[in-house]
């Protein structure tokens, strides 16, 4: 599509990269370097991946918006995760109108990240009987400050965190001299402040229907399996796959970028990958980034598998944090780093550093 190859043009040309620097570690899984004038119709690209089941891949945005599945059935919509914010649901609510004149009846949310959830309450304005449907962790963790990055009492900590964001852009964008960098921060400038706006009138609408083990789901024209396999990217992730169609949504547990461990469980993540893959599927939604084959479940799992080997060997030989997260980073380079740096942000090196720390404390010091 002719938006999608200008993006990708501009994202070579290193514009979409601008803004990368505003991040804060914390908040490292979701927030994504600002794309100049996405205009809310460009939000996401639509891709049909099966008979009456679409793809919704997210644009750049300064707040990262998650990739959502849409899943049709004869009574309305079932729609798989709902962006950073209800603006940009509420953009995916008009595209899927080209689709479909039939409501949403139910949101489906993999995990309770802020870039997964707080787009909930637009479906629940258009449709006051719209089922949310998550793992009772989920839900529990919506609610539980210091949870992590997602959820009710995160909304308050963005709200506190926003104004040092934006000083820092404006005052990045008084020390820029490329027009082109500078019309992008501008872009992520304006971003920010609708964004700290969407989140002072928030209400996050938590889980209505709530999952602790594997269910089905018999829609009207469909089945849908809700999996709860494991802890992984949280302890509370949900997978949705769709037996006939061969599709499966995963929610972070699987991505295109390089993972988001801080409110992760590396350890089991390997063997929750295991065990989806023992599904029979032939294409995933990730939670971010482009469509993938099942094969990368395997690649994405061998980086596990390869990083915490190389943390428990590297703290053997007592090397210190700073010392794996360079050694490590090279080591494991030229089998990932191509592959886990296609877009413009949750890049190899971006990440590597704050993986090593995450499996670090989580598998060698057990924090
Ligand atoms: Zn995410
Ligand atoms: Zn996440």
């Amino acid at each position: 599509m002719a938006q999608w190859t200008r993006r990708q043009v501009l994202a070579q040309m290193g514009l979409a990269a601008a803004a990368v620097h505003t991040l804060d570690p914390h908040e490292l899984c979701c927030t994504m370097a600002a794309h100049a004038q996405t205009a809310d119709k460009d939000l996401f690209e639509l891709k049909k991946i099966g008979d009456g089941v679409y793809a919704a891949i997210a644009a750049p945005r300064y707040k990262t918006n998650c990739n959502a599945a849409l899943i049709m059935t004869d009574d309305g919509v079932i729609v798989v995760d709902t962006h950073s914010k209800p603006s940009a649901s509420r953009a995916l609510y008009t595209q899927m109108q080209e689709l479909t004149k039939k409501p949403v009846i139910k949101v489906i949310n993999t995990h309770f990240h802020f870039d997964h959830t707080q787009g909930n309450e637009s479906y629940a304005m258009t449709n006051p009987k719209v089922e949310i449907i998550a793992t009772e962790q989920t839900k529990v963790n919506m609610t539980t400050p210091g949870a992590g990055v997602g959820g009710v009492p995160f909304i308050e900590t963005q709200i506190k965190a926003m104004p040092a964001d934006i000083d820092k852009l404006k005052a990045d964008i008084q020390k820029e001299s490329d027009p082109a960098k500078k019309k992008n921060l501008e872009s992520s400038l304006q971003q920010a402040e609708s964004y700290l706006q969407e989140l002072k009138s928030m209400k996050l609408p938590l889980p209505t229907r709530t999952v602790t083990t594997t269910t089905t789901l018999k829609e009207n024209g469909r089945e849908i399996q809700l999996h709860v396999l494991g802890r992984a990217h949280t302890n509370g992730d949900l997978f949705i796959y769709l037996p006939k169609e061969k599709v499966v949504a995963t929610g972070d547990a699987l991505i295109d970028w390089m993972p988001f461990m801080n409110d992760g469980y590396p350890e089991d993540w390997i063997n929750t990958l295991t065990s989806l893959e023992k599904l029979d599927f032939t294409s995933v939604v990730p939670g971010h980034g482009e469509v993938l084959p099942k094969n990368h479940v395997a690649f994405f799992r061998g980086y596990f598998v390869d990083l915490i080997a190389a943390v428990k060997k590297a703290s053997a030989d007592k090397a210190t944090l700073a010392e794996m997260q360079t050694k490590i980073g090279d080591q494991l380079a030229s089998k990932y780093e191509a592959a886990m740096s296609k877009y413009a942000v949750g890049r190899y090196r971006d990440r590597v550093g704050q993986n090593v720390e995450m499996i670090y404390k989580k598998v060698v010091q057990k924090a």
